[in-house]
């Protein structure tokens, strides 16, 4: 395994590596991830939305605290948490067959210089029509999610004509 990053939450308790760059990261408004990081200690992951790195399965390691880890149900998904600070570590389908993949909550990996690399640059907005406010960039927005995230593919701009 090629070491590329490593996180932590908010409270250290639980460590975890990253080999490679992400497959893609974005940000998503859904109601279940606002829901998750209000329980969080970790401002970043209270802004109104999710900022979610995208990685292989296989390509992610818990090195410490694994047995801190507390899961939480919610809708097709079962999502880690550290039990001690609540930060979302990452986030798994519950459908075997879309498990390949996982979200890794972005706020808890470390750069050597603070800043997020360009290789995590989001690409997209997911689940806009749940937001709780408007976003101005150039990103497409999904009312959902695109159809290869098991979304309807349909952007929010088409919804309003
Ligand atoms: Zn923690
Ligand atoms: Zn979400």
């Amino acid at each position: 395994m090629t070491l590329q990053y490593q996180g932590a939450c908010f409270c250290k308790k639980v460590k975890f590596e990253l080999e490679d760059e992400p497959l893609f990261t974005q940000y998503c408004h859904c109601n279940k991830c606002r829901e998750i990081a209000s329980l969080s200690d970790r401002t970043e992951d209270k802004v109104g939305y999710s900022f979610t790195a995208a990685y292989f399965k296989d390509k992610f390691k818990i090195t410490l605290g694994s047995n801190l880890l507390k899961k939480q149900a919610r809708n097709t998904a079962d999502l880690f948490l550290c039990s001690a600070c609540n930060s979302l570590i990452y986030g798994i389908s519950q459908d075997p067959s879309k498990q390949a993949a996982i979200g890794i909550n972005a706020n808890n990996i470390m750069f050597s210089d603070g800043v997020f690399p360009l290789s995590f640059k989001a690409n997209k907005h997911i689940w806009y029509q749940d937001r709780i406010g408007d976003i101005n960039d150039d990103l497409p927005k999904y009312k959902d999610a695109p159809i290869e995230q098991f979304g309807s593919g349909q952007l929010w701009e088409n919804n309003k004509l």
